[in-house]
């Protein structure tokens, strides 16, 4: 497959890891993942928190799907993070830059752990509870 970055034929099944047949770039080595596969590979819900949101706030990124040839759009792992990433918004691929991997798995372990206890919040604050005095989504 030809790589979003390199645009060239440098885009390649690497073979199983952690569970997850993923496409590597053995010259920008960025990974691929199609829709699906990051949230496994880093073992959370969801590929991104808020596909949607995410896909909605993307700007065009001048790169292109390797899978179904789409406009991939650039966009935040989650809002307020500088993290980057580049996703289609037809086929919900996923391009990951070198390094990327683990600054993705450090994000999710923690928002999927502020997620949990902001709508456990949420939930006792809509049943009339205050709890902590403040907005604990800052
Ligand atoms: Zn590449
Ligand atoms: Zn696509």
């Amino acid at each position: 497959m030809d790589c979003p970055k390199c645009r060239q034929d440098s885009l390649a099944e690497f073979g199983q890891v952690e569970g997850v047949e993923i496409d590597f770039c053995s010259r920008c080595k960025g990974i691929w993942f199609d829709a699906g596969e990051l949230a496994f590979y880093v073992e959370t819900a969801e590929d991104v928190p808020d596909m949607q949101a995410a896909i909605g706030a993307g700007r065009p990124s001048g790169l292109v799907c390797p899978r179904c040839s789409h406009e991939l759009v650039e966009t935040h792992y989650v809002p307020d993070e500088p993290l980057l990433i580049d996703v289609c918004p037809a086929c919900q691929g996923i391009f990951l830059d070198k390094g990327e991997v683990p600054r993705i798995e450090s994000l999710a372990a923690r928002h999927g752990g502020l997620e949990r206890v902001v709508a456990t919040v949420r939930s006792l604050e809509r049943k009339g509870y205050v709890i902590l005095g403040g907005n604990i989504s800052k």
